[in-house]
């Protein structure tokens, strides 16, 4: 069955058989609080990585509809703008109840669209709930400062406004926590927004909407427009678009950073990463080759917090055949199969690539210890799959090393010491995160405050923030300078007014022409 969505709801494998057999939904755009079908001819399929059945289809919303949505979102802003602060918190609360008894409809719909498993999947959307759960607070968030007296009678106070139409744009990876990290804080905020999601996933988005219709967000808050390149373009130049928020790669986010800042607006680009992890020769064995076994193959690698790099500090070839060990005893299969560890890749040009940079490593002198390219599933032969792999002995000038591969690739490297590891990961260009593994406080006090990265993890190895915290990648991960969420979160999304009032029985002083000074 298709939903007013234009989405399949697949509960049992006669459902999804069923499904074959007629022409797959085309997902609607939501425009001043109707899900309306596009009327452009164009449209992409959406298609299971693990089946490369087309669930659906994503129009290229036209230019007149994307305007319309803008007009709706611009339209909706000043009587959302004036809801009481208490009432927009209460839609929030209302929000995070609807996600959790959704979560696994959510889930579904991710594992199929995107390939992760289910578990993961409600990990995807678990961590976005945090963001709406922190944004039901936001009339302490937004609170602004007062200062009395600042000057004899007279007192000055900030309020943080919201700023009208905002944008987000998002990736494939994380179909559910990404919009979450995005739209709640805006509309909390005050703000009316226009989300466009990953053409490769859309489904979540359109869930989340329906949620928060649901949960009583006013026609016109939240609109979703689908498309690519010229959907984005469109919303860097759109005069009436004030902030755009985007997650994805650095080549799409650079673009969008430069274009839309070009038009003055306010841009937060989260981008590519590759993160590293030191192990000390002190670190505590079995922790941590769980630790770099969970991340780096965690959603077959696609996420941008995962450790694709360890560097061993003094000797790695014992961790080299432990972790190969506990790689290969890993699952790889279709995301909705019961004990499944690594889904699919999100498409055959992803496997393409993440297959020509293992090649790569292997033409430039890597030594591959698990080489996963050539699996197949049972049951899923035309699936994209690419088994857990491990190339050693990586040096900083291949390109397996140099590109974010985005897969299921683990990369080994040597250091001779913590002083010429820390120096390795800071010639990287990207600097989204970075953990230690060590049993020595000196060891990770001194990785916290030399390494260049926004995300420090001691012991940890996927330092994701929670949502009271910023997540706060650096270098050529993050362009902007206020991060998703958090206190720079709503930062992010409101405008500063700082207010000056005097009130004064006494008579006025004359005329002064001199700049006022509190003297
Ligand atoms: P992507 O850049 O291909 O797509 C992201 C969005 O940008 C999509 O909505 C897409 O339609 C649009 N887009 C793509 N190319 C464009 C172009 N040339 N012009 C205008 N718009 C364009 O990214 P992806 O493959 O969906 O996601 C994976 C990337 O996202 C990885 O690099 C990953 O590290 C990054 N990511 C970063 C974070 C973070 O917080 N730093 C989180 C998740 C994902």
């Amino acid at each position: 069955p298709a939903s007013s969505l234009g989405l399949l709801h697949i509960s049992t494998s006669a459902d999804a058989s069923m499904v074959r057999e007629i022409l797959p939904p085309s997902v609607r755009n939501l425009i001043g609080g109707e899900f309306v079908e596009s009327k452009s001819k164009d449209r992409i399929d959406v298609i299971n990585p693990a089946t490369q059945e087309v669930v659906s289809r994503v129009p290229l919303t036209t230019n007149e509809e994307f305007k319309a949505a803008v007009s709706a979102a611009k339209e909706a802003f000043p009587q959302w703008k004036n809801t009481p602060i208490t009432t927009r918190q209460r839609v929030m609360l209302k929000l995070q109840e609807l996600i959790r008894r959704d979560m696994d409809k959510l889930a579904l719909n991710i594992t199929t669209e995107q390939g992760k498993t289910l578990k993961d999947a409600q990990g995807d959307v678990f961590r976005g709930l945090e963001v709406v759960e922190h944004a039901c607070g936001m009339a302490t968030l937004q609170m602004g400062e007062y200062v009395s007296n600042v000057s004899n009678g007279i007192d000055t106070y900030s309020i943080r406004e919201p700023l009208g139409v905002c944008a987000g744009i998002c990736p494939f990876n994380f179909p559910a926590m990404i919009p979450l990290w995005m739209f709640p804080v805006a509309v909390a905020c005050g703000n009316t927004f226009v989300l466009k999601p990953s053409e490769k996933d859309p489904g979540a988005s359109m869930m989340l909407a329906e949620l928060a219709k649901e949960a009583g967000l006013p026609n016109g808050v939240l609109n979703i427009v689908h498309g690519t390149n010229d959907i984005v373009n469109n919303i860097c130049d759109d005069d009436d678009i004030k902030a755009i928020s985007f997650v994805g790669s650095n080549t799409a986010g650079m673009h969008i950073y430069s274009r839309a800042a070009a038009k003055g607006k306010r841009v937060q680009s989260n981008m590519g990463a590759k993160n590293h992890a030191i192990v000390m020769p002190d670190a505590c064995p079995d922790a941590t080759l769980n630790a770099l076994i969970a991340a780096g193959f965690g959603a077959a690698g696609q996420r941008c917090m995962a450790l694709s790099t360890a560097v061993f500090v003094g000797g790695s070839k014992s961790w080299e055949d432990e972790l190969t060990k506990r790689a290969k005893a890993l699952k790889v299969n279709a995301g909705t199969e019961p004990g499944t560890d690594l889904g699919p890749v999100i498409s055959k040009q992803a496997k393409d690539r993440i297959c020509k940079l293992i090649q790569s490593g292997i033409a430039n002198g890597a030594r591959i210890i698990l080489d996963g390219r050539g699996i197949v599933v049972p049951g899923y032969e035309d699936g994209n799959f690419v088994g857990p792999t491990i190339l050693a002995d990586i040096t900083n000038d291949m390109e397996c090393y140099k590109e974010e591969i985005f897969g299921p690739v683990f990369l080994l490297m040597k250091a001779d010491s913590l002083d010429e590891a820390i120096h390795i990961v800071n010639s990287n260009k990207y600097g989204n995160g970075a953990s230690i593994f060590t049993t020595s406080g000196a060891a990770a006090r001194k990785f916290q405050i030399e390494i260049e990265a926004g995300q420090v993890g001691i012991n940890v190895p996927i330092p994701v923030p929670l949502p009271f915290f910023s997540f706060t990648g650096s270098k050529a991960s993050f362009a902007g300078d206020l991060n998703f969420y958090g206190k720079a979160g709503v930062q992010f999304y409101t405008q500063l007014k700082t207010v000056t009032q005097q009130w004064k029985d006494e008579p006025g002083q004359g005329i002064s022409l001199a700049m006022p000074t509190s003297h």
